[in-house]
């Protein structure tokens, strides 16, 4: 079937109608906006825009997907708003529509046994489990602990994020499988990104095999795919350390995220 220019014109049109009703009658609580955007350091030297920006963005994807506690988690608003607040600071400059092809996070109450069919060295299916703080399926769910959730808050000069992860991962999956390379804006080279983030992988995981002290998460070593999940963590909640390490990678991610959290968190603290 042929969709008609006209057509396409109205279903716009309706979208953008649907969307004005959302931030007109279901906008989050200001205050309740207030406190969960003081409770977490990432959020901190965003403008007044962004801000409000970011409320917008948030209370979009509190109703494009669904929120589920399990494992009887009980799933209050404030966690909700916490949870998708940090979700959509990757996308601040991005959009929605980089969330697009997948509906639900689940939220469990701690970390989280999955079970996996895998082929073994003699290419025979074991059952492998693992306990996981979070996950993210190729146009599945993003799956989460809330536990963890909880310590990153706590202590964010460790630069985790298990929701900034998982949510990277999904980012990197909208051309494909997770390879570490999410699709790339117009203005950038596949080439840049590759050399920046290849050099700084193998710089890891040279550190690692000398047994020396690595400059982020050893768990960046697994793969290309969990290297721009957890320099992505860096990016956002201990920008100054990625910049200092992996001066490159900071910069390819700048530019694929359009944003500078560096910039802003020094800009904040110059202006205490
Ligand atoms: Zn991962």
């Amino acid at each position: 079937m042929q969709v008609q220019r006209h057509e396409l014109v109205y279903m716009n049109w309706f979208k953008r109608q649907r969307v004005r009703y959302i931030l007109r009658h279901h906008s989050i609580d200001f205050e309740l906006w207030e406190k969960v955007l003081q409770e977490n350091a990432v959020f901190k030297g965003l403008s007044s825009v962004d801000k409000a920006h970011l409320r917008e963005l948030t209370t979009l994807l509190l109703h494009h997907k669904k929120f589920t506690g399990v494992q009887g988690l009980v799933l209050t608003v404030e966690m909700a708003v916490s949870v998708a607040a940090l979700a959509c600071l990757p996308i601040l400059k991005l959009g929605l529509v980089y969330y697009d092809g997948w509906t639900e996070i689940i939220i469990y109450p701690g970390i989280f046994r999955v079970k996996r069919e895998q082929i073994n060295s003699d290419g025979l299916i074991v059952q492998q489990e693992r306990m996981l703080s979070g996950e993210a399926w190729l146009r599945g769910p993003v799956i989460l602990a809330w536990e963890e959730i909880k310590a990153d808050l706590l202590n964010p000069q460790a630069g985790h994020s298990v929701v900034i992860h998982e949510l990277s991962h999904k980012l990197d999956m909208l051309n494909g499988s997770a390879n570490g390379m999410p699709p790339l804006h117009m203005n950038m080279e596949r080439q840049d990104w590759t050399r920046a983030l290849s050099h700084a992988f193998e710089s890891l995981t040279r550190d690692l095999s000398h047994h020396r002290r690595s400059h982020i998460n050893a768990y960046a070593s697994t793969s290309p795919a969990e290297f721009f999940a957890v320099v992505s963590e860096y990016f956002f909640i201990a920008p100054d350390k990625l910049q200092h390490h992996y001066p490159t990678v900071y910069e390819q991610l700048a530019l694929f995220y359009h944003q500078n959290p560096a910039k802003r968190f020094a800009e904040m603290l110059a202006n205490e």
